[in-house]
């Protein structure tokens, strides 16, 4: 999920300090050696009969393939994705995501005794976020390989939610099941000009286009640890310098953040990034502009947007600084339109209030649906859908007047000027007390 720009202005003081660069690109060892072959083909091989008449050359290159494929009756991912990472990493460790020593003045946090005591503290925490990225990386490949124009919206969305679900162990039928694992916030598939928050309500029938541009943002989370991460998906390759900005833009902006970096710095490094592209379409050449009012985020326990934002763009004089042991999601957005959004359409996407009032509800249909969001969900954001799998119906006149009530936020969808197209690149980071850890890295993005 995204953040969306509150306008305001800050303090002047600019001479701000780099605090980090990236060093090691780790994190593309996502799947353990054995998880790597595809299991279908240990099927097809074990059937031996109708290798007969293949001549002794193949024979042999299969059996050597064969032979590969069956070491140590190693448990490997299905397809679709099914089977839980727990399975996979029988120990519980996690791969690791991209690690990054802190630089200048924070050099000195990779050797510190204090420091890496401070890390080792953490090692839970660390962990269940390194099952989340594992399972958002496996889920994502699955969709990267998978979705294609033809599909419905709403068969996308459900095939990553399951895949999602199924890999933390949670399906989150049962109360308080999705609080300890399972989606962290409902799966986003924005497409063209629309930007994000958006998802199919019950009933859509909208397909997947091939001019399509199609923005897939979804997180795993374990004990409300939440991995948010998003990628671009296109069929033509006219979009592939769109993409290039904002996967250069989001790189740029997961460099320059580190402990005691000014949010207004990063903004400007990704703007510059950013803004150095263009695309042709039809012709017509299109500067890539940053969405200067959507913006990054830290993220806390069970709560995608935790209060600080990180700008896009160099305009915001936001002199609000990272801190150490924070999460934030890096997340950039270019478009060819005006470079700014509004809402638009249904509306999807919602949320407990972090500090709700706790005003009297006179109707009973909002009075249940509150004790089922407070059972299921907690502050983790959901989508209509998601009350539609718990057996709610009937719960729109409910919601509207938890919304009104300011008991729940609504996301609605945000989106760009009609004809333009929009892309994002989103990963999590951990700034731990020793080094930064881009937990959801992987070797696609
Ligand atoms: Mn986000
Ligand atoms: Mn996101």
């Amino acid at each position: 999920m995204a953040a969306q720009a509150t306008d305001k202005l800050q303090g002047l003081d600019l001479n701000g300090q780099n605090g980090a660069k990236a060093e090691t690109p780790a994190a593309s060892q996502a799947t353990p050696a054995e998880a790597e072959d595809d299991s279908d083909d240990d099927q097809e091989e074990g059937e031996g009969a109708a290798d007969a008449g293949a001549s002794g050359a193949a024979k042999k290159k299969k059996k050597r393939k064969s032979k590969k494929k069956k070491k140590g009756g190693a448990k490997v991912q299905s397809e679709p994705p099914r089977v839980p990472v727990s399975n996979l990493f029988p120990n519980n460790q996690y791969p690791e995501g991209e690690i990054c020593e802190y630089l200048n003045d924070n050099a000195y946090r990779t050797t510190n005794e204090e420091k890496r005591y401070l890390d080792r503290m953490n090692n839970d925490f660390l962990n269940e976020y390194r099952q989340g990225a594992e399972i958002h990386r496996q889920v994502r490949q699955y969709a990267q390989k998978n979705i294609r124009p033809g599909q419905t919206l709403t068969e996308i969305a459900e095939g990553i939610e399951d895949s999602v679900r199924a890999l933390t162990g949670h399906q989150g039928l049962e109360e308080g099941d999705n609080l300890k694992g399972g989606m962290g916030f409902p799966c986003g598939l924005s497409i063209n000009h629309c930007a994000a928050h958006y998802t199919p309500n019950a009933g859509n029938k909208m397909v997947l286009n091939e001019g399509d541009v199609m923005k897939v943002d979804f997180g795993a989370q374990l004990n409300g640890r939440i991995v948010d991460s998003a990628f671009t998906m296109t069929f033509d390759p006219v979009y592939d310098p769109l993409l290039a900005a904002v996967k250069d833009a989001t790189n740029t902006g997961i460099r320059e953040a580190g402990i005691d970096v000014r949010m207004s710095d990063i903004g400007a490094a990704i703007q510059e990034a950013m803004e150095s592209y263009e695309v042709e379409l039809n012709g017509q050449m299109h500067p890539v502009k940053c969405i200067r009012n959507l913006n990054g985020h830290n993220i806390e326990q069970h709560v995608i947007h935790g209060g600080k934002s990180v700008p896009i763009v160099k305009s915001s004089n936001d002199q609000t600084k990272m801190e150490e042991g924070e999460t934030f999601a890096i997340e950039t957005f270019g478009s060819t339109g005006k470079g700014y959004v509004r809402e638009d359409m249904e509306c999807s996407h919602y949320a407990l209030t972090p500090d709700a009032p706790n005003v009297p509800l006179r109707l009973s249909s909002a009075k249940n649906l509150l004790s089922v969001i407070n059972k299921n969900f907690g502050t983790l954001p959901w989508c209509r859908r998601y009350l539609d799998r718990l057996g709610q119906d009937k719960y729109l006149l409910g919601l509207n007047n938890l919304v009104q009530a300011g008991i729940v936020q609504d996301y609605p969808p945000l989106c760009d000027v009609k004809g333009s197209y929009t892309a994002q690149f989103e990963h999590t980071i951990l700034l731990r007390p020793n080094v930064k850890e881009v937990i959801s890295r992987g070797d696609d993005y």
